[in-house]
């Protein structure tokens, strides 16, 4: 982060300089357009064909050397260097504040090329086209590279383009979506989430009346689970009145069409993929993300690592520890261990995923569980040995 902020510095320098050069070449530029129109008025108060008075003739002799100065100046002078200068600044921070060589702990560029990777990597790549909602161009990727057997993969599309839809500020694709699926949304915060931003957009749009009347058909389903957001929802609209002056700060994000709808698409994505069942993430995003998480750490410890017996130790297929990627990581390991029985887990010993969602050895559950009944060693939830599902790493 501190390197992100060290670039930012030198970047907003950068910035600073365009500006005021930008700003001192208008000023300029504006003066010659001035003091052209000035000569011109000047010489149409004759008839058009009259003779140019000498006076006049050195006039303007006199501006089209000083504009043609004054530009030479401009394209080729101080200025271009000037620019350069801090550009190349900015470049030079980059390499200061981050580590431009990673090629002693990322793959070599060549494992993605053999017969065996190169397949799957093309795979990937088309699968995330897809994912993102880019049919078109992941169908040429696909004709052009010659793939087959790609899944194109529809219903991740039309998810994001409702979560796109949202981020503009239109919920109405998503509430269908969620409409159709409403049985299966009864716990999730979703449908609120949707009809809130769809009663605001009313408001903006059509006026209070019409997304009161909205919210008396939409929220009562909702006002037991959200009862105090539902209560600010119906307050923020308070303040879409004509002539309503600035809201306080609590409800301004409910008023920020783009906030709002930031949020839920973010929500959308979320449920929606829980729902199907879908990875919020597409392998080679999730890889990139690991990747992007994982490598100042691998970085660190393998620069630490110089022993030769330390080096030969360094596995081409395995991390050397257990990196976190946290919530939106999308929970990849490279590897699993028990962590009752703290062993690598194995055909034999599969990891087991609990009801509750932890997740232990097969070896573990056995042991742990009392008949039909199963306490989580992480969290208190009692279940059924029956209810855990194995793990499959691929
Ligand atoms: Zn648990």
């Amino acid at each position: 982060m501190d390197s992100c902020l060290g670039v930012e510095q030198d970047l907003d320098k950068a910035l600073s300089k365009f500006r005021s050069l930008n700003d001192n070449s208008s000023k300029l530029l504006q003066n010659m357009i001035d003091q052209v129109e000035e000569v011109r008025r000047e010489i149409t108060k004759y008839s058009n064909d009259a003779q140019l008075s000498p006076a006049q003739t050195m006039l303007i002799n006199d501006l089209a050397a000083t504009v043609k100065t004054t530009t030479a100046q401009m394209s080729t002078g101080n200025y271009h260097r000037e620019l350069h200068a801090t550009v190349s600044r900015v470049g030079k921070s980059i390499d200061r504040h981050f580590i431009a060589d990673y090629a002693s702990v990322a793959p070599k560029a060549e494992s993605f090329c053999n017969d065996v990777n190169r397949p799957i990597m093309e795979q990937a790549i088309a699968q995330h086209l897809y994912r993102q909602g880019l049919e078109d161009v992941g169908d040429a990727f696909v004709s052009e590279a010659n793939i087959t057997g790609v899944e194109r993969t529809c219903t991740f599309a039309l998810l994001q383009r409702c979560a796109a839809a949202l981020a503009e500020g239109d919920p109405s694709a998503a509430l269908n979506w969620a409409e159709r699926r409403a049985h299966e949304l009864h716990n999730s915060p979703l449908p609120f989430t949707l009809h809130r931003m769809q009663a605001l957009k009313l408001a903006r749009e059509q006026g209070v009346g019409a997304a009161i009347e909205y919210a008396r058909r939409q929220f009562p389903l909702h006002a037991a689970r959200h009862e105090r957001a539902l209560q600010a929802a119906v307050c923020a609209l308070a303040w879409c009145t004509p002539g309503a002056g600035p809201a306080p700060p609590i409800y301004q994000h409910l008023l920020d069409p783009k906030a709002l709808g930031a949020e839920a698409a973010e929500l959308f994505i979320k449920e929606a993929c829980g729902l199907l069942r879908l990875a919020p993430l597409s392998p080679l995003a999730g890889a990139v993300l690991a990747g992007a998480r994982v490598l100042p750490a691998l970085h660190d410890i393998r620069s630490k690592m110089s022993h030769p017996h330390v080096i030969a130790a360094w596995s081409d297929d395995e991390l050397p520890f257990e990196v976190d990627l946290g919530e939106d990581g999308g929970g990849y390991h490279s590897v699993f261990a028990c962590p009752i029985l703290r062993q690598q887990a194995s055909e034999q010993n599969p990891p087991m995923r609990l009801l509750c969602g932890h997740v232990i050895s097969r070896d573990a559950l056995n042991k742990l569980a009392m008949g039909a009944k199963l306490k989580c060693p992480y969290c208190p939830m009692e279940q059924s040995p029956a209810e855990a599902r194995q793990i499959y790493f691929s």
